[in-house]
């Protein structure tokens, strides 16, 4: 028996077997119901969602024997010369390979001549946007004044390199992904059909892999029958794709939870050892801490989670761990990893060096509470504040180069002060607050310095320099120039002198956080004097 790949076997032959796509087949449908079709159309959209199969289907539809029908026969011999590439009035050109002047020339001589037998002569150019520039000059007079009945369908999958001038010639489509449970229902299909089992779990994994195209979930799905053959378990499909298990999921999260850097860099060379992708690892790692948000923000969490690959009462377990802050500024650490890693010649490092990040926001807790617990003993005055005693504090460090620039310059507010507004809204924005210098600060303007790219390109997103912009702006009363710079040959203020910054401003006696200005007036009133500079 010949073995046909089920991505050509399952092909779509009319409208209503396409999947997902249903805004273009219903104005495609009425178009050709209606005898209004036109001459020229351009579908883009990312590698197999459908593209080319339309670009088929419509050549099928104008010219079957019962046709123009929105349902050909797939019996006669036009339909049946169309499905096996053997029609001589349609045409597939591949752009990538015939995207000379010279072969665009060739085809439009070829326009002109009749029909041999068929109804329509069709034109289906894939990778369009690969032609040349002059190749798609030449085409543009054959787009204006189109012989009759001749099709051009146009397809791409990067809709931004087509020019304008042609664009504005044909009618445009752009096809969806395909979502996670349109194609899974599809294999399922394809499987019931092949008569192979296959465990559900594993078609959700191909689904996901898949990532939207139809095309690459098919593929994966043979590749897996050829591994399994008609009996499929999860566990196949997930050796065969390097897919790594929920197990190992979850360990790794114990693992971050417990803050154990040596340990998750083992894991990672385990994971690496058996022969997983880690680059779908980070994928599934961005996917679980999405997980996690979610139960920690929602009621009814059952309903917003898309995995299989842990209970929810692990998650819940695992969720109470975390700040929600916290986990969302992990997902971008990952995301960032994501995509450095799809560049680097060693993408196993820089997975590493993402992991080390995580743990490094790791303690984001704990300057929550100490944040709140400043906050609280303000309140309430008469108390004095606990400090955590697992923090090292020592009150003779010298305060970070922050704290002394601040009080050299003259603002009627102070760098603390804006920091406590800036916790009091986003607590865990504090944090990168704590990673900057600021050489200067006046009441006209401040300039915050980091180290790190890292965190510079954290902050300097618009929101957020408009969240600092307006924190600042509540703290005195009007409009502050603020400007970012990186500057890494500087050093990085320390947590410890950060924590000792906050410690030296407490007023041991009465335990009442003070402000520079405030210090400086205990000062006067103690010794006597007037500030001279
Ligand atoms: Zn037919």
């Amino acid at each position: 028996m010949d073995f046909q790949v089920s991505a050509r076997k399952w092909r779509p032959q009319k409208f209503s077997e396409l999947i997902g796509q249903e805004h273009i087949v219903r104005t495609l449908s009425n178009a050709i119901e209606l005898e209004r079709v036109s001459h020229a159309f351009l579908f883009s959209g990312t590698r197999g969602v459908g593209k080319t199969t339309t670009a088929r289907i419509i050549a099928r539809v104008l010219n079957c024997e019962k046709g123009p029908t929105i349902d050909p026969c797939g019996k006669c011999t036009f339909c049946i010369e169309i499905t096996e590439g053997n029609c001589i009035d349609v045409q597939e050109i591949d752009g990538a390979s015939n995207n000379g002047v010279q072969e665009v020339r060739d085809l439009i001589d070829n326009v002109q001549y009749a029909t041999s037998s068929a109804r329509y002569k069709v034109y289906i150019i894939d990778e369009v946007h690969m032609l040349s520039k002059s190749a798609f000059n030449a085409l543009l007079k054959t787009l204006e004044e189109p012989p009759p009945r001749v099709i051009f369908i146009f397809a791409t999958t990067e809709l931004i390199k087509i020019p304008e001038t042609i664009l504005s010639r044909c009618q445009c489509f752009e096809f969806k992904p395909l979502s996670q449970s349109q194609i899974t229902k599809q294999l399922e299909l394809i499987c019931d059909q092949e008569k192979i089992e296959i465990e559900k779990r594993g078609l959700e994994d191909i689904s996901k892999i898949g990532a939207g195209s139809m095309r690459d979930a098919q593929s994966l799905l043979d590749q897996v029958i050829a591994y399994s053959g008609r009996k499929v378990d999860a566990e196949s499909v997930e050796a065969v794709l390097g897919i790594v298990g929920g197990n190992t999921l979850e360990t790794f999260v114990n693992r971050l939870i417990d803050r154990e850097p040596a340990a998750l860099v083992t894991l990672i060379q385990e994971i690496v050892k058996q022969g997983k992708d880690l680059g779908l690892f980070c994928r599934s790692l961005m996917e679980y801490l999405r997980n996690l948000l979610i139960v920690k923000i929602s009621d009814q969490p059952e309903t917003l989670l898309n995995t299989h690959t842990c209970s929810l009462e692990t998650l819940k377990e695992q969720a109470e761990k975390f700040h929600a802050d916290e986990l969302q500024v992990m997902f971008t650490v990952l995301s960032k990893a994501e995509m450095e890693m799809k560049r680097s010649s060693l993408s196993q490092m820089v997975f590493e060096m993402a992991l080390l990040r995580l743990i490094e926001t790791r303690p984001f807790k704990k300057i929550d509470e100490l944040i709140e617990q400043i906050n609280q003993s303000q309140s309430n005055s008469a108390e004095q504040i606990p400090v955590p005693s697992q923090q090292p504090i020592g009150t003779e460090e010298t305060p970070p180069p922050s704290v002394a620039k601040a009080v050299s310059q003259k603002a009627p507010f102070s760098w603390d002060q804006i920091k406590q507004q800036v916790s009091r809204t986003k607590p865990f924005f504090e944090h990168y607050l704590e990673k900057c210098q600021v050489p200067v600060f006046s009441e006209k303007e401040i300039h915050l310095a980091f180290s790190d790219s890292f965190t510079f390109d954290l902050v300097e997103t618009p929101e957020n320099i408009q969240f600092l912009k307006e924190t600042v702006k509540t703290v005195c009363g009007h409009d502050v120039d603020l400007k970012l710079i990186l500057d890494t040959g500087m050093q990085e203020p320390t947590a410890q002198a950060a924590v000792a910054e906050k410690k030296k401003s407490i007023d041991p006696e009465i335990g009442i956080q003070k402000s520079e200005s405030e210090i400086i007036q205990d000062a006067l009133d103690i010794f006597g004097g007037i500030v001279v500079k």
